[in-house]
């Protein structure tokens, strides 16, 4: 008798025209979603975690990392980001789905765009130059005002918070830890975009760089954008530009990972290739 894995499986079709499409492709745009990071085991949504990183938001009832709009002490929202930024952004260990990505891209003329604020795709072997992350980063901090268009390195804020953070608490003891504009002493806060006070002058540049290497696209071979993990939270970002990348460019080709919503435009026709797994299941595939 034959015993059936419980285990989900990807289905062979999808895989093996992606490996041909990757085979085909002189150039790739890999665009990426938080799908992809929580692929990598940075999910915002695992209650396990959260509970784990930051007890004391945890006895208060919150189960997730998206706090937007709660009312929280500021010395707590100040305890929450700097745990959770230094969780997510300055992580020393090298990731390996991000690393197995980085290996199936290989040699090919590549650019990145992604939503993700983690600096995953630099810190695991990607170009920093080819990456573009127009919602910002978290490595960054900016004025709330904004009073200049200049952004600061978090790592120096954020270590002296986490110095004066109590974790059973989530208090931080020493309100002097708690970091201010340099320049006017309003509020700072990471530089990721969550209205219309964000400062992207530090990421326009690259913006402006992928623009000017698809505009090359059509003398330069043939294009395959790998759009990862982007759903429906903030389609006008990655999923809806990425659609329109591939209208555009001919001989151009999408492929779209995403376990929930895979589906593909009906007007790319056989240029677009939906393939409903997650991100680690699909590289399981490609690899077996
Ligand atoms: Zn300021």
């Amino acid at each position: 008798m034959t015993v059936q894995s419980d285990a989900p499986r990807a289905s062979v079709q999808p895989v093996d025209t992606l490996r041909t499409w990757l085979d085909e492709a002189d150039r790739v745009l890999v665009a990426a979603g938080a799908g992809l990071s929580a692929a990598a085991g940075y999910d915002y949504g695992d209650a396990e975690r959260f509970k784990e990183l930051l007890p004391a938001l945890h006895r208060l009832g919150l189960r997730s990392r998206y706090l937007l709009g709660v009312p929280l002490p500021d010395d707590m929202m100040w305890g929450y980001w700097a745990v959770h930024i230094d969780d997510i952004r300055f992580g020393a260990q090298p990731n390996p789905l991000y690393r197995r990505l980085r290996a199936l891209v290989g040699d090919r003329d590549h650019w990145v765009m992604t939503s993700n604020v983690d600096a995953l795709f630099a810190r695991n072997g990607f170009d920093p130059d080819r990456i573009f992350t127009p919602q910002g980063d978290y490595g960054q901090l900016q004025c709330t005002v904004p009073c200049v268009r200049e952004t600061w390195d978090a790592k120096p804020y954020l270590d002296r918070i986490l110095a004066a953070y109590d974790r059973e608490s989530g208090r931080v003891t020493d309100r002097a830890a708690l970091p201010v504009c340099p320049n006017c002493g309003a509020d700072v806060f990471p530089n990721v975009r969550v209205g219309p006070e964000f400062v992207d002058s530090a990421f326009m540049p690259a913006g402006d760089r992928l623009t000017r290497w698809l505009g090359d696209a059509p003398r330069s071979g043939r294009l395959l954008v790998l759009e990862i993990g982007a759903g429906f939270n903030t389609p006008g970002v990655i999923r809806w530009p990425m659609e329109n990348v591939v209208r555009h460019t001919p001989g151009a080709r999408l492929v779209r990972v995403n376990p929930g919503h895979p589906d593909v435009p009906a007007d790319l026709g056989d240029r677009a290739l939906a393939v409903p797994f997650a991100a680690d299941l699909l590289l399981d595939a490609l690899a077996g």
